[in-house]
């Protein structure tokens, strides 16, 4: 490809929008353009990357068994209403009527097509293991679409779908999609963790994120210090800190005016912050009212509180509604908190401790020496609380690090929710009618481009991985008007394409130093300059974009050199 006839506009001006390094990128290196707000074209650099990437995740696909296929974008509502998910999805879904006035969406997902297609064909047992995936458009209607690619409102996911006879089937298709996932970011050139995540209602350890580090994500993780266990923030399990052993003091009530919050607690009776509780109080969808305690230094995880109680949504409880069940927002503890009207978790930590302070549930009054097991009475112990820096890994004990990340892909154990659903079930070895066992595996495609570029730039633009760089190397005229250069690099052109090297010949008469920079912005991972000491002295100059190293070749040696260096990046 010659880059003058390459449809790669540069930008000098990056819109305001753009507020990390990937969108801002992609806008000025000519890889992107905005049509509507989280919808946008790719230009040629980008496709190609896209491309790339969309080839090695076929590879690795194909390789764990997969077969692709392409399902519609367009969905009828029928399916969405049978799974149940056409009000769940909600506003998040594009939603439209054909002429006729029947309902359908641009799909976000394909768990009910594919379910559909499946329920219609597969009989036998001997038909399974299946793995179906497509590569294609996704649409979400996102409350806050940005970031450019990064959350988008129409964007590309890989999608794998596998049903199984039983769950150790689907223990097998995980394990593949999980190890090829592995193999997929690694030959992608990214620095990746799978992590454990929430999966919800469903439970257990049934679902990984892979997320590419990078502190721009939007996710937050914890990762162990030491060994390999990383998870979600959301879905870290944390075992009970039992507190130094202790002589039972009575329970005792003390005045503490206007003392709302924890430290003005502590700062007036002098106690140490691991010895109070905490009270967080949240109403769900269904307008119950939960009242979560947890130590006074730790937080609640509202993701565990949910799951604990079986709620959808949480919101901050109402204060009127709070003191209709006997709580007084401030001093607020479970004793004389009224049951009916009140579902009290208590975080496991909390039951271990001995001798605290907690609210009294009186205005202005607190109660020390407090024994949770002792005093709290009816209560749901579970463990509720958000992991912080510093916490022991629920794996090996090790402190843990909160880091941040971009979730690029998810592998995610469905069970039978939607074969059950949707009716779709098989005969097995003993001629018996059974639900098929399903997972879902996504890889956002786009969003894996933006964060190969998040992790990997630097003040002068883009520093592709060799794999998925829109072009392997780009080749420099330092004076496209001086036809001896042009020669020259017209041969190394040539010798590039017969070793099937991706290469772009800089061939536009713009001065070197805006070629220089274009390259350095666009990101091509090696540079070839061709100046006049090419031409006179046999000095052929390449250049490492990643690490800035320079190196003199010859024109006899430069074809092995550059396979080597290739082959290391
Ligand atoms: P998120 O939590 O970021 O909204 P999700 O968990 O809803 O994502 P999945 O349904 O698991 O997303 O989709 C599979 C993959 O598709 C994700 O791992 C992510 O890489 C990508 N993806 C999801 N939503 C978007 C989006 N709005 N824009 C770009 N990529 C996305
Ligand atoms: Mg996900």
């Amino acid at each position: 490809m010659y880059a003058s006839k390459l449809y790669a506009p540069t930008l000098r001006e990056v819109p305001a929008e753009a507020e990390i390094p990937s969108h801002q990128l992609m806008l000025r290196a000519g890889f992107i353009r905005k049509a509507a707000g989280g919808v946008y074209t790719y230009l040629p650099l980008a496709w190609r990357t896209l491309r790339k990437i969309e080839a090695i995740i076929r590879e690795e696909m194909d390789a764990a068994d997969g077969q692709e296929i392409a399902m519609p974008i367009m969905q009828p509502s029928e399916l969405w209403k049978e799974s149940g998910r056409w009000e769940v999805f909600g506003e998040e879904m594009f939603k439209f009527n054909d002429r006729h006035g029947r309902e359908f969406c641009l799909g976000p997902t394909h768990e009910e097509i594919i379910t559909d297609l499946v329920r219609n064909e597969v009989r036998s047992y001997k038909q399974l293991p299946l793995l179906l995936y497509q590569i294609q458009n996704k649409y979400r209607d996102e409350i806050r679409p940005r970031f450019g690619l990064m959350r988008g409102r129409e964007f590309i996911m890989k999608d794998l779908y596998s049903f199984d006879k039983d769950e150790a089937g689907l223990d097998v298709s995980y394990k593949k999609m999980y190890d090829a996932y592995t193999k997929i970011f690694t030959r992608c050139g990214l620095t990746f963790r799978p992590v454990e995540a929430d999966s919800g209602a469903i439970g257990g350890s049934n679902t990984h994120e892979f997320t590419a580090l990078a502190d721009t994500g939007e996710s937050e993780i914890a990762v162990c210090t030491k060994c390999d266990y990383a998870a979600n923030i959301e879905k870290a399990e944390l075992a009970v800190i039992n507190a130094p052993a202790e002589t039972e003091l009575p329970l005792q009530k003390i005045a503490t005016p206007d003392k709302k919050t924890i430290k003005a607690v502590i700062d007036q009776l002098g106690l140490p912050i691991e010895k109070t509780i905490k009270a967080v109080a949240f109403e769900d969808e269904k307008n119950r009212l939960i009242c979560a305690f947890v130590r006074g230094d730790h937080e609640v995880n509202e993701v565990k509180l949910q799951n604990a109680v079986g709620a959808v949504e949480l919101r901050m409880a109402d204060e009127q509604v709070i003191l209709a069940a006997g709580g007084v927002p401030g001093f607020m503890s479970p004793i004389g908190l009224n049951r009916k009207k009140a579902v009290v978790v208590v975080d496991c930590t909390v039951m271990a401790m001995k001798n605290t302070c907690c609210g009294a549930n009186e205005v202005d009054q607190h109660y020390i020496n407090a024994d949770p097991q002792r005093d709290f009475g009816d209560v749901l112990v579970k463990d509720i609380r958000l992991i912080k820096e510093g916490d022991p890994c629920p794996h090996c004990g090790a402190p843990v690090k909160i880091t941040r990340g971009i979730e690029i892909g998810q592998v995610f154990k469905l069970g039978i929710k939607y074969s059950q659903a949707l009716h779709a079930g098989f005969l097995d070895e003993n001629g018996r009618e059974k639900p098929l066992v399903m997972g879902c595996y996504g890889i956002g495609v786009s969003r894996t481009m933006a964060a190969a570029i998040e992790q990997s730039h630097d003040d002068n633009g883009i520093i592709w991985p060799k794999a998925i760089a829109p072009y392997e190397v780009v080749i420099v005229p330092v004076n496209a008007k001086d036809s001896a250069q042009m020669e020259l690099a017209e041969i190394i052109y040539g010798v590039m394409r017969k070793n099937k090297i991706d290469v772009l010949l800089d061939d536009r008469k713009e001065r070197a130093g805006v070629k220089f920079k274009d390259a350095d912005l666009i990101g091509y991972p090696i540079r070839i300059t061709i100046g006049p000491k090419a031409v006179k002295e046999d000095i052929i100059e390449v250049k490492v974009r990643k690490t800035g190293e320079l190196f003199n070749f010859s024109k006899t040696d430069y074809e092995e050199k550059l396979k080597q260096i290739l082959q290391k990046l």
